[in-house]
């Protein structure tokens, strides 16, 4: 299932690659992945707020990992010299890194970063992401698994708990906390619920 380079990308001097889709679509796990084949002159970046399974490294849902320096505004990558630049969890980061990655990959590095498309609590896609996708020299879109039909055309996740989250650290969670579904299958959780559950 993982993508392996290609030798498009390997060719291009400064690029952007951006992975997304819903969780448990296999997005870290792809990252991850490309991190292991590119081996030299790397880092790998994530944000603050994504602290769960582990403070300095990466961390796919199935395990793998690599190491990542946490930062909590996208300029501290200045502060880094590498040439080939991953981030995860791209879409908790301000608009503004569109931009600045652009900036980036005009001067030569290479960068690759996973974010989530659907925010399933505004219901519309995260902004920073459809212009991430705007930007991109190379779009990897992956699917999940439905959880309630199986099959695996999952575009979106979705809450499935009796409360909602209060504050910025109660969305991060896995399965324990969403759900993955199908076009089909997907119910918004609609403004009726959501004042039901406050
Ligand atoms: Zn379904």
């Amino acid at each position: 299932m993982t993508k392996i380079i290609s030798n498009m990308e390997k060719s291009t001097v400064g690029s952007l690659t951006v992975i997304t889709g819903c969780m448990f679509a296999g997005k870290t796990t792809e990252l991850i992945n490309r991190y292991h084949q590119v081996k030299e002159d790397v880092i790998a970046f994530k944000p603050v707020i994504d602290n769960r399974y582990s403070q300095s490294e990466i961390v796919s849902y199935k395990g793998k990992k690599i190491m990542a320096t946490r930062i909590k505004n996208f300029t501290e990558i200045n502060n880094y010299s590498q040439s080939n630049i991953f981030i995860d969890e791209v879409h908790f980061f301000q608009e503004d890194i569109v931009f600045y990655l652009n900036q980036l990959a005009k001067v030569g590095k290479k960068i690759t970063v996973a974010g989530l498309s659907w925010d399933n609590f505004q219901e519309k896609p995260f902004s920073v992401m459809v212009n991430l996708l705007a930007t991109a020299d190379f779009i990897i879109k992956l699917v999940a698994k439905c959880v309630v039909c199986r099959k695996r055309t999952a575009l979106y996740q979705q809450w499935k708990l009796d409360w909602l989250p209060q504050q910025a650290e109660d969305y991060v969670g896995g399965a324990e906390k969403y759900g993955s579904y199908c076009r089909l299958c997907y119910v918004p959780l609609n403004s009726s619920k959501k004042l039901f559950m406050r």
